[in-house]
């Protein structure tokens, strides 16, 4: 096992691996940027290192500081987190050249699931059912017309190098292809400079259902079931919940095999999420994420497993030590992510916690990096803590989850909180009936 674990990551991520290491016996190094010098990864580090400036690329995306880090403080192993370098196979890649372990898959796998259309290639070929589309990426317009007319509108437009719900576009009808064709090849250009893009029928009532899996370097490959995160706004995640309400377990031992098959092909090591479109009683593939997911902890809840912990054991060669049969589900678990927002019109709110009292009790579990006298700064995501309630039932969930949130008081910037509130209390979101359409119609009405 590990020594001494570099943790390249901030917030609520960093103190989550923290404390998989502490618990482990493992000592931390945590690295920061000047606008992190006072957070909470930094104070309950062992070691604490500044890598630069707050923009993210001076600092967390930073590798040669990143890796200096490591090296001064003699850190075995480096930690992603999400986000930042959680998937930048270049980066794996250097972390191991430099004779440290880095805690995910193989720089290769990284590489192959972060092109969307390699991921879909390769899933393909596993015998993982996929969208229908495009085969590979879409030379010319007319191929695209072609592909259009053969699976049917409206299409999705969307960029190989696509993430964080950027770079897609809809086309409703035929005179919208072209354009969506364009302006998603110049974002994507932009945004990742990468223009390649591909095409998707645009399922018009799915849900979002993800299935996490873990592999260790011996060849065992388990799931531990799935998370439905159809709550998004603009494709981006806001609540989730595990197991889905939509699913029996049938359904989810059989996506289970064949994921659990396919990436037992692969060869596939440590954690790693499959997402899906679920329409129908169909899934079907939409990419892989290869790191931990930020909705991880539902899992963790109904499956009573440690997931970084898990993750650090597998880095560190041991094997699982259990097979799929040991994997038991207990209870429905549902997080709430607590954005820095406006709750209305979800602009970003920076600023100072002036008072700040986490909900307890039974079940509840708040990841989160807030302290009272944090300043939330504008360089990073908005995202300040995760509630997350387990209860028996989903019923039961829900009613954990509302009480939470009522005593869950955060002060001197705006958070989402409120819009949580009236999720919890809605009719549909209720009885599990949402697609991944449902949140944004339900702003839309208005309180
Ligand atoms: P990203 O990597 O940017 O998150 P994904 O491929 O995971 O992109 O898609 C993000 C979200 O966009 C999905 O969860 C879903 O809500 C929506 N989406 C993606 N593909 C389709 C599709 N073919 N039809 C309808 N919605 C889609």
């Amino acid at each position: 096992m590990f020594s001494k674990i570099l943790i390249a990551n901030r917030g609520e991520i960093a103190l989550r691996v923290l404390r998989a290491c502490r618990e482990l016996g493992i000592r931390t190094v945590a690295v920061h940027s000047t606008a992190d010098a006072d957070a909470m990864h930094v104070r309950l580090a062992d070691e604490a290192v500044c890598i630069g400036p707050p923009a993210a690329r001076e600092s967390y995306l930073n590798v040669a500081a990143i890796l200096s880090a490591a090296t001064i403080t003699g850190a075995e192993a480096i930690h992603p987190g999400y986000g930042f370098l959680s998937e930048n196979a270049d980066f794996a890649e250097t972390v191991e050249a430099h004779g440290l372990v880095f805690i995910g898959p193989t720089a290769e796998h990284i590489r192959t699931m972060g092109d969307k259309i390699s991921a879909k290639t390769t899933m393909e070929a596993l015998g993982v059912p996929l969208v229908p589309g495009s085969d590979g990426e879409l030379t010319s317009i007319e191929e695209a017309y072609e592909v259009a007319d053969r699976v049917g509108y409206p299409v999705l437009i969307k960029a190989a190098a696509g993430g964080g719900g950027r770079g897609m576009k809809v086309a409703e009808t035929k005179a919208d292809l072209a354009e969506a064709w364009s302006v998603a090849r110049t974002e994507s250009l932009a945004a990742f400079g990468n223009d390649a893009v591909y095409l998707e029928k645009y399922l018009d009532r799915p849900r979002h259902i993800e299935l996490q899996i873990l592999g260790d370097m011996h060849g065992n490959v388990v799931h531990f079931g799935e998370r439905d995160c159809s709550l998004q706004r603009r494709h981006q995640k806001l609540l989730e919940e595990a197991g889905s309400p939509a699913l029996t377990t049938e359904q989810r031992d059989e996506i289970g095999a064949t994921a659990t098959a396919a990436l037992s092909k692969m060869g596939y090591r440590n954690a790693g999420t499959l997402e899906f479109l679920y329409q129908d009683g169909q899934f079907c593939f939409i990419e892989m994420n290869t790191r931990l997911q930020v909705e991880h902890p539902v899992t963790e809840m109904v499956c009573d497993v440690d997931l970084v912990r898990e993750q650090i054991r597998i880095a560190a060669g041991e094997s699982l030590g259990y097979t799929q049969k040991d994997i038991t589900f207990s209870g429905h678990a549902i997080e709430c992510r607590i954005n820095a927002e406006d709750p209305d019109t979800f602009i970003p709110s920076p600023g100072t916690v002036t008072v700040y009292h986490p909900p307890g009790g039974l079940g509840v579990r708040i990841d989160s990096a807030v302290y009272a006298g944090y300043r939330v700064p504008p360089y990073y995501d908005s995202m300040i803590a995760k509630l997350i309630v387990h209860a028996p039932t989903r019923e039961a969930a829900i009613a954990r989850m509302s009480r939470a949130l009522d005593e869950l008081v955060i002060e001197g910037v705006k958070t989402v909180a409120p819009l949580h509130r009236r999720i919890l209390a809605d009719p549909e979101f209720r009885k599990g009936d949402y697609t991944i359409h449902w949140l944004e119609n339900f702003t839309a009405r208005g309180k």
